[in-house]
């Protein structure tokens, strides 16, 4: 440990150890930069370090899902199944940190509490909760969009006698729920893939839903010889095809027909194809208006919706279960494996908390409007402060005392997802107003990272020390945001796109939903125009 309050001076501070931060510290140290990386967690892997819940799989294909950057470190890693689990995936980001030996530039267990530009040295002062300083001209928030926890204030939780846990703090040693019973609340993607591994240990299984979820299966499968020694002979021609996509993965021929074009018969036959090959953004890109038009969309809701009807044996708990406020794909489209038939086996309940709704958790369980029920253990599968929330943990202070919270009260504002006005030198990775959740994150994160890093670059070749958003390209970039947004059908659903899951929070849509591939472009025109919507000064 360093001294406290010992001021440690460096070129760039990163903050997070995830995906982001440990390609922004490769990156970074390649243009000869001093950096570190203050992480919160005890190890590295961001969100696959503190995601271990039972069933925690990503649901984009591994052998898309990895760094593109390296060609050995893609040739060299061996991923055991088609959409790998969590401690597979958490393995891999150590085998890159070790690899790229970026651990002795990583500190962990280091929480950051506040970051502050200086207007005098124009350097940003960032210090952990512990009360260590870094100082540097650049600080670069690699926080993820997924990071922050949200457990609802349900009143009575301290009273509980068994045990709790969150999908997103979830403990290191794992759980064993033999032989007891269990509350999961939240159906959302983390709900939907722990509910099935748990409803197997439990004695019972409660299953709290407010919103039923659309899902679709995963259709997971080991690894085979063929299909990875074939993905990696070609594997730099797929990475350029993945760019090429709006959401950063190959293998998807983009649809040429609208819904409707189709006959009903015709549809169900693509429907049903997508259905068994598995995959979300594969089931989305079924038909090319899928996310644009309602009509379309209710053709494929409903083939989902007759999928839980034949699945689901009593016709009342399908009914529950069969989603219908929000159009398919405008909530993230949860994966799963085996999530509806759960609902066949008899140690699984499911409790309709939209009609009848949460009031407390008590000493032996919790309470509806009408009924107790008895738990030896809860777990929140309830979400995230999402896309704003790491940020928005940190006092962020920017030129003149600005601070990020004020200035975004009312939502978050950025210039591409990358800079907000006021906040000279910082970056986000995947920050609101960029792509990000809406593709494959790495391959987000790796144009992003790229991206500052030739930036960063430029700046210290021009001997330029500071960059910071116009407020006009700003302005321009979240109406834009916006208006690519309303022409979908996402500002239908009350999702955390929209941040409607946190009470209070600025009703605002967050991604950039116009495809990696065009924003790609944009962001290339930008640093070419020399950095157009940017102000750039010496001093
Ligand atoms: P989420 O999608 O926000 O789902 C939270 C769930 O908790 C919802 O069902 C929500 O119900 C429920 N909930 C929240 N507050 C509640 C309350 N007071 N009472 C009752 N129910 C309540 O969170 P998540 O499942 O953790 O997923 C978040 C995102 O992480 C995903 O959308 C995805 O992008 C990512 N993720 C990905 C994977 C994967 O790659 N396979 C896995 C897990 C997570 P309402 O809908 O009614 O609000």
């Amino acid at each position: 440990m360093t001294e406290p309050n010992a001021k440690i001076e460096l070129d760039a501070v990163v903050v997070g150890a995830g995906f982001a931060g440990l390609y922004t510290l490769h990156k970074l140290r390649g243009l000869g930069l001093r950096v570190k990386v203050l992480e919160a967690g005890k190890g590295v892997g961001g969100t696959w370090f503190w995601n271990r819940y039972p069933g925690a799989r990503c649901d984009v294909e591994s052998l898309e899902y990895s760094y593109s950057f390296s060609e050995a470190l893609q040739q060299e890693w061996n991923w055991p199944e088609r959409f790998s689990a969590q401690p597979d995936i958490l393995r891999y980001a150590n085998h890159v940190a070790d690899r790229l030996d970026l651990r002795r530039d990583i500190l962990t267990e280091r929480r950051v509490a506040s970051a502050t530009f200086d207007d005098r040295t124009h350097c940003w002062t960032v210090r952990t909760a512990g009360g260590e300083v870094f100082e540097a001209p650049f600080c670069i928030m690699a926080t993820g969009n997924l990071s922050l926890p949200r457990v609802p204030d349900f009143p009575g939780l301290k009273t509980f006698k068994g045990e709790w846990y969150h999908s997103g703090l979830w403990p290191e040693e794992g759980v064993d729920f033999t032989g007891r019973r269990v509350g999961v609340i939240g159906t959302g993607s983390s709900g939907v893939q722990m509910i099935p591994m748990i409803a197997e240990q439990a004695a019972h299984l409660f299953v709290f839903q407010r919103t039923a979820n659309f899902s679709v299966p995963g259709v997971n499968r080991p690894m085979t010889p063929d299909v990875e020694h074939g993905h990696k002979a070609r594997y730099a021609y797929w990475r350029d095809e993945a760019k090429r996509t709006p959401f950063g993965i190959a293998g998807h021929p983009p649809p040429s027909k609208t819904a409707l074009e189709d006959t009903p018969e015709a549809r169900a036959e693509v429907y049903e194809r997508k259905w068994g090959t598995g995959g979300n953004i594969s089931f989305l890109y079924a038909y090319k208006d899928l996310l644009t038009d309602k009509a379309a969309n209710d053709t494929a809701c409903e083939f989902v919706r007759e999928k839980i009807r034949s699945t689901v044996r009593d016709p009342d708990v399908a009914r529950l279960l069969m989603p219908n406020d929000h159009p398919i794909g405008t909530k993230r489209l949860c994966l799963d494996n085996g999530y509806f038939e759960t609902f066949n086996r008899d140690n699984v309940t499911l409790v309709d908390v939209r009609s009848d709704p949460i009031v407390e958790i008590t000493e032996r369980g919790l309470r509806t409007k009408t009924c107790e029920y008895e738990l030896d253990a809860v777990a929140f599968a309830t979400g995230f402060d999402a896309m704003t929330g790491a940020l928005l943990d940190i006092d962020i202070r920017g030129a003149g005392g600005l601070r990020l919270a004020d200035k975004w009260a009312h939502g978050p504002r950025t210039y591409l997802g990358l800079m907000t006005a006021g906040l000279p030198n910082l970056f986000m990775i995947t920050g609101p107003g960029s792509p990000s959740v809406k593709t494959n994150m790495i391959a987000s994160i790796e144009q992003h990272v790229d991206w500052i890093a030739n930036c960063v670059a430029h700046l210290r070749r021009e001997g330029i020390r500071l960059i910071e958003a116009d407020v006009a390209a700003e302005d321009a970039w979240v109406e834009h945001v916006n208006q690519v947004a309303d022409s979908t059908l996402y500002p239908l659903a009350n999702s955390w796109y929209v941040g409607a899951n946190i009470p209070g929070k600025p009703r605002v849509f967050m991604p950039y939903v116009a495809g990696l591939d065009k924003y790609r472009m944009i962001c290339d025109a930008v640093a070419t125009e020399s950095y157009r919507g940017f102000k750039l000064a010496e001093a």
